[in-house]
């Protein structure tokens, strides 16, 4: 029988010292050479595993890593200091001057100011494309000098659903490096089951859970990992964003609760989302049959986790979606705050918080417009009870 990505994650062990049954924070910025000469042949890279300096390597980090390996079925992984760091360090990995990078249009607001602003300051360009549109993606290649091709498996905030198959078959056919955010849907979806080379994942979000700290994580083949902490090439390594083993402790321990909480976010985001339906509400979510990605989704999903923790709906103009938020704010029913993936409800307009990088007329293209209310469905309070403060406060306004 195959192994489960539940199993892999559980079958995963690190002891403490003395057989604790959870690893200890290894807090140490530098390690000791015994040897002497040791020192000399790690920076020539002869003795890898060994433990040299914190931003090389840092054996809480390495736990922490090795989970999210295990969680996207990759040889490998690297925590980092946020999600930017994961997209940044491994863009600025895989390209260079003149390469030329192929993006989904629809990605998060700061992966698209990286895009569109900083990496064409050195030479890298980049195209927006949207990604269903085969002529279009296939007319954006140039040969030679496209390198990579980058997508969100759910992009923010219409919940479009890369379709993962037919990007690693592109990439395939063109010599191209397929780089996935997934940070909308951990263990709901595994993009490296599909030739995705390179995964990234904003950890702030669902791995932490807590909205408590901002993380990332990158997860891809040995080589690529290793190469991001190479002395003399690596961008981790060189532009130093690397994950405190603080932080790679408390994000050790909380992957094993992330199969309890991401079905529970889909739970009560599949519960919200029919709901709103019901109510006449426009209700965007991949989990419902009115979904046009609904069907690709159930494609390529992993069985058993459901259809996220995202749900958008449109309010109809800019001034309804903040009234709304305002109401559902004051009912207790979410928070009006941007990021995802919190135990409790978060709410934030798009157009104007998280995709407001992207300009007007682009955002028109992607249906994006101003009265949609984003809404990280949390887990937490009871079901009926949150519908009641939701209808009322939709029927008022
Ligand atoms: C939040 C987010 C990021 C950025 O992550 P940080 O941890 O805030 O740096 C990247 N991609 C997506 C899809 C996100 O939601």
């Amino acid at each position: 029988m195959k192994t489960s990505i539940e199993q892999r994650l559980r079958d995963l062990q690190h002891f403490g010292e003395e057989g604790g049954v959870v690893p200890v924070i290894d807090v140490a910025a530098t390690s000791t050479f015994l040897n002497p000469e040791d020192m000399a042949r790690t920076f020539q890279g002869e003795l890898p595993g060994c433990y040299l300096y914190s931003r090389h390597s840092n054996p809480t980090v390495k736990a922490f890593s090795a989970k999210i390996a295990a969680l996207e079925g990759t040889e490998a992984a690297l925590g980092v200091s946020s999600g930017m760091a994961a997209i940044t360090a491994s863009l600025l990995q895989l390209l260079r001057q003149g390469d030329h990078l192929i993006s989904s249009r629809v990605v998060y607001g700061g992966t698209y100011a990286l895009f569109e602003n900083l990496l064409p300051r050195f030479g890298i360009e980049v195209s927006f494309v949207d990604l269903d549109d085969e002529a279009a993606l296939a007319a954006a290649v140039r040969p030679g000098r496209t390198k990579v091709l980058y997508a969100e498996t759910m992009s923010n905030p219409m919940l479009t659903i890369s379709d993962l198959p037919r990007l690693a078959r592109f990439k395939e056919k063109h010599g191209l490096k397929l780089v996935i955010d997934n940070t909308f849907a951990p263990l709901m979806v595994s993009p490296a089951r599909f030739g995705a080379d390179v995964v990234v994942h904003s950890a702030t979000k669902f791995l932490s859970g807590a909205a408590d700290m901002i993380a990332g994580a990158v997860a891809g083949p040995r080589a690529f990992v290793d190469s991001l902490v190479d002395v003399n090439h690596g961008a981790v390594m060189l532009t130093g964003p690397v994950m405190d083993p603080r932080t790679a402790h408390e994000l050790y321990l909380r992957l094993d609760h992330l199969p309890l909480r991401v079905r529970a976010h889909s739970a009560a985001a599949l519960d919200f989302a029919s709901f709103a339906e019901k109510l006449g509400v426009p209700t965007i979510y991949p989990g419902l049959a009115s979904h046009p990605h609904h069907a690709r989704l159930r494609e390529i999903a992993n069985p058993g986790f459901g259809f996220g923790g995202m749900v958008t709906i449109d309010c109809g103009d800019p001034k309804r979606a903040l009234a709304l938020a305002k109401q559902l704010q004051d009912a207790r029913f979410g928070l009006y705050a941007v990021s995802l993936g919190f135990s409790r409800t978060l709410m934030s307009c798009p157009a104007v918080s998280t995709s407001s990088e992207i300009p007007e007329d682009k955002r028109r293209a992607m249906k994006l417009h101003e009265g949609l209310l984003r809404l990280s469905i949390g887990f937490t309070g009871h079901a009926e009870e949150m519908h009641e403060r939701f209808a009322k406060a939709w029927k008022a306004l």
